[in-house]
């Protein structure tokens, strides 16, 4: 134990260095120099960065950034060139589309989508369930009439989950298709 135990007159010897370390005239002018040196130095880098980097960040939500026209962002479905074919529910890995629709009429008027697909069934009901999609993109791919297509909008958050089911064939969600499919 003796060996490890400091000796009481090694912090006799350091304190009278210490007090032997008297601050001079010129000590002192040269630790104010330093001070003001390290403080140009630190803020010429500073300056160099602020004029020289471009900004990495926005200001969010005044400023939006647009996202690639690839992204998979929000899915939309225009119904009204839905064949109800159930291709994109057959594909989707997560089964979150649920698709509804009974065989149209012989004696209604014969529909056919924007690309001359002829409509054989009425849709009912065309629901995601964006709380469980993965955004694999695999509806969009098999789609024939490609009506459903992935959006770059990305601001729909929510406070429940349920509010994340999506209906198509609701008013509000046809009216996405002026606000955010390009
Ligand atoms: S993008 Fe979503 S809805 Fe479409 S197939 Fe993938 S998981 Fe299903
Ligand atoms: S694949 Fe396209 S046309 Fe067929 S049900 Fe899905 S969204 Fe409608």
């Amino acid at each position: 134990m003796s060996g490890i135990t400091p000796d009481i007159s090694d912090f006799a010897t350091k304190e009278s260095m210490i007090a032997q370390e008297e601050l001079t005239f010129g000590k002192w002018l040269n630790n104010i120099w330093r001070a003001v040196y390290t403080c140009f130095k630190g803020l010429t880098i500073t300056g160099k960065v602020i004029l020289t980097r471009k900004p990495v960040t926005i200001e969010y939500p005044e400023v939006r950034e647009e996202l690639p026209a690839n992204s998979r962002s929000r899915l939309f479905n225009d119904v009204d060139n839905c064949i109800a074919c159930l291709q994109c529910a057959v594909a989707c890995p997560v089964d979150c589309i649920y698709i509804t629709a009974t065989r149209r009429d012989k004696e209604a008027p014969k529909l056919k989508t924007d690309d001359g697909t002829p409509i054989k069934l009425d849709l009912k009901q065309y629901t995601i369930d964006t709380a469980l999609c993965c955004y694999c993109g695999l509806c969009t791919t098999v789609c024939p009439t490609q009506c459903i297509v992935h959006t770059t909008d990305y601001e729909y958050a929510q406070y429940t989950i349920g509010e994340m089911k999506y209906d198509y064939l609701a008013e509000d969600i046809r009216a996405w298709k002026h606000r955010i499919v390009k």
